[in-house]
């Protein structure tokens, strides 16, 4: 189902997406060699709670999922791709690490995810990170008003495998707003010109996932954590973005 916000509802999701950028901001600066992504989950939950919002991802149970997701934030560390549970794993020099997060503002939810380098990472690390953000920002130009839900997958694939790396299939980007995933999901690849028309209104959360092998996954015996089939790193942007007539607005950027 595609739902159209009104401006009122996208004020709503643009104060969402204010948290979830100091939450990213603040858990960026603070993830370093020592830390646990638990003591990251905990000081994740504390900002949003200090702000009078509600941690989208806690206690969260799409179908399907083994059981209800333990906490606010992900986290998930080198060949993990995404849905990683926070517990006292000690970040350690060079790991690569995804914070995913997401915040409800009176029932609005925004959505965002950024990969940091724990401590000196090694060049091809910092290689997979660098295109991965390429890749978000190729998704965010191509997701203009009139343009097709294609046009970010082709966007994000071009990129990505011009640099030698990988696309995530088995999961997507998404529509959020009234829900943290509303409806449907549009791949991280595709065809320009194909696909969902973008229409004003519409909110997406943009997330390519990008691999430095191969582009499959496999689930850990936790039931949510997912991780590259070859052991190899992967990495992860994501904003929430509004369409309008033009360029589209990025909801969970810090003002
Ligand atoms: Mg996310
Ligand atoms: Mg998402």
């Amino acid at each position: 189902m595609i739902v159209l916000k009104s401006a009122r509802e996208i004020a709503l999701m643009r104060r969402a997406g204010q948290i979830v950028a100091t939450v990213l901001a603040e858990l960026s600066q603070r993830a370093k060699p020592g830390v646990t992504t638990l003591a990251l989950d905990q000081l994740a939950e504390s900002i949003i709670l200090k702000h009078g919002a509600r941690p989208s991802f806690k206690n969260y149970k799409p179908a399907g999922a083994p059981y209800p997701f333990p906490a606010s934030i992900c986290a998930s560390v080198n060949d993990e791709v995404v849905h990683g549970i926070p517990s006292s794993r000690v970040l350690r020099e060079g790991d690569v690490l995804k914070i995913d997060v997401g915040v409800a503002v009176e029932g609005y939810h925004a959505d965002s995810a950024v990969t940091v380098g724990i401590g000196e990472i090694s060049p091809q690390a910092r290689r997979l990170i660098e295109v991965t953000k390429q890749c978000l920002d190729a998704a965010i130009q191509a997701a203009r008003g009139g343009n097709r839900a294609g046009d970010i997958g082709a966007a994000i694939q071009h990129v990505a495998e011009s640099q030698g790396f990988s696309v995530v299939r088995e999961y997507t980007s998404h529509g959020v707003g009234r829900a943290l995933h509303e409806g449907f999901g549009l791949p991280n690849y595709g065809t320009p010109g194909t696909g969902m028309l973008l229409r004003p209104g519409l909110t997406l959360a943009l997330e390519p996932m990008i691999n430095e092998g191969r582009h499959q996954t496999r689930v850990k015996k936790d039931g949510w954590t997912v991780a590259t089939i070859d052991g190899k790193l992967s990495a992860q942007f994501e904003h929430t973005v509004a369409i309008t007539e033009g360029a589209a607005e990025v909801l969970t950027r810090l003002d």
